[in-house]
């Protein structure tokens, strides 16, 4: 009986290390596929969401792209605008606003190479067109982290960032929280409310 252990010892380790490289095939394969991480819904047990801009500290937010000219506003002459274009040259670093983790990094229609980040405020920002991306889903970002090199792929004529802002799904405009010329985080209290299904998104 004695003798015994070793080989159950050994068929229970063997058992356990097939488990092992079975599970990593799994990951891998769930990698490959463009799937969005998911996040926690912001609105799951409330119905109105404040995010205070005027308490961030200087580290805690950054610029998406340094020097940017904003090429094409949300909304206006483009109705389904969702984003705002920002524009300076070919492979200039595309940095992540806020805090948060990778949900998507990969090609999407329209958008061409796209990261988005969710953020732990219950805001999303999208980054779309670019020449390539630098993170992958589920990697953790700082303000400040090189996500992306400028580019135009997808739905793009010339070289931009379009910038994307959004909380519970719905896009708003980023010139709410970010002023566009002076390159900064506009000193606002965000408040987003849902009623019927809509989210109206207002800053003071
Ligand atoms: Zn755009």
């Amino acid at each position: 009986m004695k003798k015994r252990f070793p080989i159950i010892l050994l068929a229970v380790a063997s058992l356990l290390l097939a488990g092992c490289f079975s599970s990593k095939k799994a990951t891998k394969g769930q990698r490959g596929q463009a799937t969005i991480l998911a996040t926690e819904d912001p609105f799951k047990s409330t119905d109105e969401v404040t995010i205070n801009f005027k308490k961030m500290k200087e580290k805690e937010w950054n610029y998406p792209l340094e020097d940017a000219k904003l090429i094409s506003p949300f909304g206006g002459k483009r109705p389904n605008h969702k984003g705002s274009d920002l524009k300076t040259k070919a492979k200039d670093k595309v940095r992540a606003a806020f805090k948060g983790v990778v949900t998507f990094s990969g090609e999407m229609s329209g958008y061409g190479n796209v990261v988005f980040i969710s953020h732990e405020t219950g805001l999303e920002t999208r980054y779309a067109h670019n020449l390539k991306n630098l993170v992958k889903k589920g990697d953790k970002v700082k303000p400040g982290d090189v996500i992306a090199l400028e580019g135009k792929t997808g739905n793009a004529t010339t070289e931009h960032v379009h910038f994307e802002t959004r909380i519970g799904g719905q896009a708003f405009d980023s010139e709410l929280i970010f002023n566009h010329k002076k390159h900064e985080l506009r000193e606002v209290k965000l408040t987003a409310t849902k009623k019927n299904g809509t989210i109206d998104i207002k800053v003071k």
